[in-house]
């Protein structure tokens, strides 16, 4: 038998999710971002939640030929465009929509031979200073840009980098429409918090965080708050119990000392399946669907939590890490974030590949 711990896809709760960010920008068209393997949902398996998404948003170029080998013939948009010269030719071939934030990009195009014109994203830095041309070089870029036989509709850009936070983005979105006021195109604004906590609605918003099952303002607000819904379960069982006496210590570094006679399970799951070694004692965890916490220090194939309240998990128990527990109850993503001080994007990205992970079935 293989170590038990495996990963699960929600695809309705992607569904879900996908139709609250619907539902927050009714007249605006989606895209589900499904960047980084769908934030290591896997793209095939975020496929068959997101289809009713108007497009699919990301970065890498051989993630965007396994959208089209799904049959998916509607938009998709290289967040950062392309990187060399020929990854143009892929543009043509397989009908990218890309991003254009360098002078680069512009004299690769201009030299670009192709039958179909191209649908660019012209991108902005309107503060992040990341990606982008500034306020003051975008309409020359603009200009240069419809100039070319190359290039068909252009659509306007930019990305906040505190749609989450407490400076918000009332800087950025001044500069873009400053300098945007009278050129024609879509617009694209709203990454989830922006969509979320501003309400930034123009003709495209880019879903991203949201579609998981994260909220991108949690702690402040978490995803029962915004109605949304957990599309991965980390889970596992234990494997075997301890019974500790009064200053007996658990783990490397004997971080935890027992205050007294307690009970605890081993968990096969450790850092290397993903799980972050950042985690203190007091992690929460689910066990057979009951909260408790984590004990200890997270070592490579295990961690151990607290079954001192819960006297009827043994060997076998079930243990959700984060996502859907039995019986219905729910551990967020985000809290186990929070506790290794890291955000439910990077938790979920980072699942290790030794972790079987599928679409579950109910
Ligand atoms: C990743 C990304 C998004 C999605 O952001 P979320 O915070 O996950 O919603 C949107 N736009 C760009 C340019 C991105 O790179």
């Amino acid at each position: 038998m293989p170590r038990p711990i495996e990963a699960l896809v929600h695809t309705d709760a992607l569904a879900h999710n996908l139709e609250r960010a619907r539902a927050r920008a009714p007249d605006c068209r989606s895209w589900a971002v499904i960047k980084a393997n769908a934030y290591g949902h896997g793209i095939e398996r975020a496929y068959e939640g997101l289809r009713a998404a108007d497009g699919f948003a990301l970065l890498d170029l051989a993630e965007a030929e396994r959208v089209r080998a799904l049959g998916w013939r509607g938009p998709i948009l290289l967040l950062e465009g392309v990187f060399e010269p020929r990854d143009l030719e892929l543009c043509s071939r397989l009908d990218l929509w890309h991003a254009v934030h360098c002078d680069e990009q512009i004299a690769w195009l201009a030299a670009h031979k192709t039958h179909r014109p191209h649908r660019v994203f012209l991108k902005m830095n309107s503060g992040m200073n990341r990606l982008g041309f500034t306020p003051t070089a975008f309409r020359g870029a603009w200009a240069r840009l419809d100039a070319l036989p190359q290039v068909d509709e252009i659509s306007l850009i930019t990305h906040f980098s505190d749609a989450d936070g407490e400076r918000g983005i009332a800087h950025q979105l001044a500069a873009f429409d400053a300098a945007t006021r009278d050129l024609p195109g879509e617009r694209c604004l709203s990454n989830s918090a922006a969509l979320l906590r501003h309400g930034v609605k123009n003709d495209w918003v880019r879903a991203g965080i949201l579609l998981y099952g994260s909220a991108p303002d949690f702690p402040e607000h978490d995803i029962a708050h915004w109605d949304l819904q957990p599309t991965m379960t980390l889970r596992s069982r234990i494997i075997a119990t301890q019974t500790l006496a009064a200053s007996d210590t658990v783990g490397y570094g004997s971080s935890f000392t027992a205050p007294g006679p307690m009970r605890v399970g081993v968990v096969a799951c450790g850092y290397a399946d993903g799980y972050p070694r950042l985690c203190p004692t007091g992690t929460p965890a689910l066990v057979d669907g009951q909260r408790t916490r984590t004990i200890g220090r997270v070592s490579m194939d295990m961690l151990e939590v607290d079954l001192t309240d819960l006297p009827a998990a043994g060997i076998g128990s079930e243990v959700t890490l984060w996502g859907r527990g039995p019986g219905g109850a729910v551990l967020a993503i985000d809290e186990v974030a929070r506790a290794a001080g890291t955000l439910g994007y990077e938790l979920m990205c980072a699942v290790a590949p030794r972790v079987t992970m599928r679409v579950a079935e109910d």
